[in-house]
């Protein structure tokens, strides 16, 4: 048996063009179009070409596009103002502040600074909060993204036993609670679990969330499972010694297991940034009552 692969890069392109109708019909009305900010700290070559994806991406859907890059140097109290000043344009409807700051910043500080109202990577503690209690508010941009991965394949999730490898505020535990909220039975693992394998192989869908190169193989696999691999690790090609990205998921060798798998790249990654849109969307149509 060879699973099926989940085709992120479509499902992305697929989302993007029917937010981008809904922007254009927005527009077409005469009303303004949503706004994104997005503000980047620093050199960091991987934030660097993320922040440009971000924009690229949110100009081709039609919405106001606003990057502020400022340099490494600057202080905690400037970022907090620059906030400040995007909490209070009507102009926008989403701010992002790419991660990670640099030491002198207080990470935490500066994204609950951000209005709950426009925090659409989901990570300011009312948005957490809201995901945990069934409130409404904006859901973290990966595990959004991995949860219509999920449903593309399979509408019905009730009753399913879901594991997350991985429990981290941004992608572990929101995407336990989407799963908890669809009625899966779930499980998070993490680096004190023990049996990693077996816990894993009691799973209908499992989510890989942890950062370790192929940490997951066939051994962890129930077959058929749902497997998504959430991991983006940059690592030498032993055959090239070129850079190469991967999964926390050994593909080869879970695609032989398991019912329907996802690649790195094309597969979690792209649906980040176009939920990043949805939910910059989402809170227009929120703000303005349409
Ligand atoms: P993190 O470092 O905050 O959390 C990793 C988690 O993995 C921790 O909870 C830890 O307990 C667990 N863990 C570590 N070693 C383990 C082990 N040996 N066995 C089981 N669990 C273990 O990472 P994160 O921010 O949640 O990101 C996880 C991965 O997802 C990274 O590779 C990151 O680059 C990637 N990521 C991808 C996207 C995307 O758009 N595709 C977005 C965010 C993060």
């Amino acid at each position: 048996m060879s699973a099926e692969m989940i085709d992120g890069k479509a499902v992305a392109a697929a989302l993007r063009a029917e937010l981008a109708e809904k922007v254009s019909a927005i527009k077409a009305s005469g009303k303004r179009a949503p706004g994104l900010a997005v503000v980047l700290v620093g050199e960091d070559p991987a934030s660097r070409v993320y922040v440009a994806s971000k924009a690229k991406q949110t100009v081709e859907v039609g919405m106001l596009s606003i990057e502020h890059k400022l340099p490494v140097e600057t202080s905690e109290a400037d970022l907090l103002a620059l906030v400040e000043k995007l909490n209070a344009d009507a102009t926008i409807d989403g701010i992002l502040v790419q991660l990670p700051l640099p030491k002198h910043i207080d990470a935490d500080k500066v994204l609950n600074a951000i209005v709950p109202e426009k925090d659409v990577d989901g990570f300011h503690p009312m948005n957490a909060g809201a995901l945990a209690t069934g409130g409404v508010g904006f859901i973290p941009c990966t595990p959004r993204g991995s949860m219509r991965l999920i449903k593309g394949v399979k509408k019905d999730l009730s009753g399913l036993n879901a594991v997350v490898v991985g429990r981290s505020n941004i992608v572990g535990k929101p995407m336990a609670l989407l799963l908890l909220n669809e009625n899966c039975t779930v499980t998070i693992a993490h680096s004190r679990t023990r049996n990693l394998a077996e816990v894993c192989r009691a799973a209908d869908i499992l989510v890989a969330a942890v950062g370790r190169p192929k940490l997951l193989g066939a051994e962890h696999v129930k077959p058929g499972a749902i497997v998504i691999d959430v991991g983006i690790n940059r690592i030498t090609d032993e055959a090239t010694g070129k850079n190469k990205l991967v999964g926390d998921v050994d593909f080869e060798a879970a695609k032989a297991v398991a019912g329907y798998i996802t690649p790195v790249p094309g597969g979690v990654g792209p649906m980040t940034i176009a939920c990043l849109m949805e939910n910059t969307l989402d809170s227009y149509l929120r703000a303005t009552g349409c």
